[in-house]
């Protein structure tokens, strides 16, 4: 049995209480290992830790900041095969997806981040003809916290790490306790990165229990979070009156529009990704497919004999398309999803049944599932399941399928189909969504802001917008 333990300080800990939580490998459905239920004492341990580093380590120069940033970054990469084992084992993704995406992903974020700190700038204004100029300074906030889900593990952790401790923060962090070994072994690289200790403190356990000790801590000023809608709603409730900065990524139930004029192949490439790539268990994921109603038909049953040729099976399994979902609780939620379908709601075209994986018989895989639906009011276009479901409607009008894709609570991300020039401006301007894809999906340029509007989240993240939530503007007037 594995075992994980807190990173505190630079060194490994148990529990101060010594109690322990399973942690299940959801390709077998079996507990590998255990992780620490953390309390509110190892919190605290955490957090004067990472509030004995902040001086020192908010005044290193940038450049030992981005030799340290760039070391994580490497020793990332040369790990990859461990981490790429380690993702697949305790969230069930293939393993060829943990290797080509995850884990390369999390050696970009330090690497990108590492340089976007050199050239992160203070501004000056001018006060003309008072004699006066402001310099305004991005100031490191202290010691910050960052929480992150199950479904990318290790490529969101470090997405919040990186420009964290980049900006001169130190950090208290914690990854779902569905799936913390790879942030356990990233202990272990910025230890012998040279990470400072106490500048990351790594602590697992509940949200209920651990996390929320982090968000109720005085202390610490900011929080990143990614996660469901209803914790970030939480999360605001508790952070508010104690005057935290948040920066909320939350969930999503993103439109996947097609018109017939667009590239086809190119199309049906890609929404087959878009709807299943790790499980469907992407916020980013198109999860309401709308196509043209006069393409419908052949979609229809093109997108089906795609979808139907996936192969379910072991991670590990180098032919594998499709791993095991996270949880056992998750997989039932999905499968209850497609079992209270009925007639008046849609029509099952294929999938929906749970797949038995020789030598994984007990594992947590589920068909991808594409279930043609009558009204987008219905509840499986209206809430996030977040799993290998997508549904499909035909549309007539623009007006139609714009006025279908923002009538929902979420505004994360909406991906457009077309050649069309001039539907392409107006329709993505008419989109309520923080990003949209055209002709292409997922396509990301760390430079960029990142994030969702209405139900899916607060504040943007990526390139300079994660730094400025990271640091805090001062202006010095000075009269000359
Ligand atoms: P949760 O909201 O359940 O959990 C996210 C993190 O918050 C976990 O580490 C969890 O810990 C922790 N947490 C739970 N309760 C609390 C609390 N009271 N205080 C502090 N922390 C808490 O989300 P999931 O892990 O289920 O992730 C799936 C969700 O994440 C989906 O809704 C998805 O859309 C969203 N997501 C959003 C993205 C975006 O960029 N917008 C990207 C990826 C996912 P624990 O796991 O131990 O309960």
């Amino acid at each position: 049995m594995k075992k994980i333990l807190n990173y505190i300080d630079g060194e490994f800990t148990a529990p101060i209480q010594n109690n322990w939580i399973e942690n299940f490998n959801p390709s077998k459905g079996e507990v590998y290992g255990h992780i620490p239920n953390s309390t509110k004492e190892d919190v605290e341990k955490a957090y004067q830790a990472a509030q004995k580093a902040f001086p020192s380590w908010s005044t290193t120069t940038l450049n030992q900041r981005h030799t340290i940033l760039s070391k994580i970054a490497l020793l990332i990469e040369e790990n990859l095969e461990n981490l790429a084992q380690a993702e697949a084992l305790d969230n069930g993704k293939p393993l060829s997806l943990a290797k080509t995406i995850d884990i390369p992903r999390a050696s970009s974020n330090f690497k990108f981040f590492a340089n976007a700190i050199t050239q992160f700038s203070s501004e000056a204004h001018e006060s003309i003809g008072k004699d006066a100029i402001n310099i305004t300074l991005r100031e490191s906030i202290g010691v910050v916290a960052c929480i992150s889900p199950w479904n990318l593990p290790l490529y969101l952790f470090t997405w919040k790490i990186a420009p964290a401790i980049a900006a001169g923060n130190c950090v208290v962090a914690k990854p779902s306790e569905i799936t913390p070994m790879t942030a356990f072994l990233l202990g272990e690289i910025c230890n012998k990165a040279g990470l400072p200790n106490g500048v990351l403190n790594i602590v697992h356990g509940l949200g209920s229990i651990t996390g929320q000790a982090i968000i109720e801590h005085p202390n610490i000023k900011a929080i990143s979070f990614t996660g469901g809608t209803s914790t970030g709603a939480h999360i605001a409730r508790i952070a508010a009156p104690l005057f935290k900065k948040l920066s909320l990524e939350l969930g999503g139930k993103n439109p996947n529009i097609i018109f017939s004029d667009c590239d086809y192949d190119e199309m049906l490439e890609t929404t087959v990704r878009s709807s299943f790539a790790n499980q469907g268990q992407i916020c980013l994921c198109g999860s309401r497919i709308f196509v043209e109603a006069t393409i419908f038909e052949k979609f229809k049953k093109d997108f089906v004999k795609k979808v139907s040729a996936l192969k379910v099976g072991d991670p590990f399994c180098s032919k594998t398309d499709i791993g095991a979902l996270v949880s056992k609780t998750h997989l039932e939620k999905v499968k209850s999803y497609i079992d209270s379908t009925g007639e008046e709601t849609g029509k099952l075209l294929f999938g929906g049944k749970k797949v038995n994986v020789e030598n994984n018989e007990n594992g947590y895989f589920l068909q991808p599932t594409i279930i043609e639906v009558y009204d987008n009011k219905c509840r499986l276009n209206q809430e996030e399941i977040f799993g290998p479901l997508v549904t499909i409607m035909p549309f007539n009008t623009e007006e139609e399928v714009v006025q279908m894709a923002n009538d929902v609570k979420y505004g994360l991300s909406a991906t457009l189909w077309t050649n069309n020039l001039n539907r392409t401006m107006k329709l993505t301007k008419q989109l309520h969504s923080g990003i949209v894809w055209v002709n292409t999906w997922l396509l990301r340029d760390l430079r960029t802001p990142f994030g969702g509007k209405k139900a899916s989240g607060v504040g943007r993240e990526g390139g300079n917008e994660a730094l400025r939530f990271f640091t805090e503007p001062k202006n010095i007037c000075i009269k000359y």
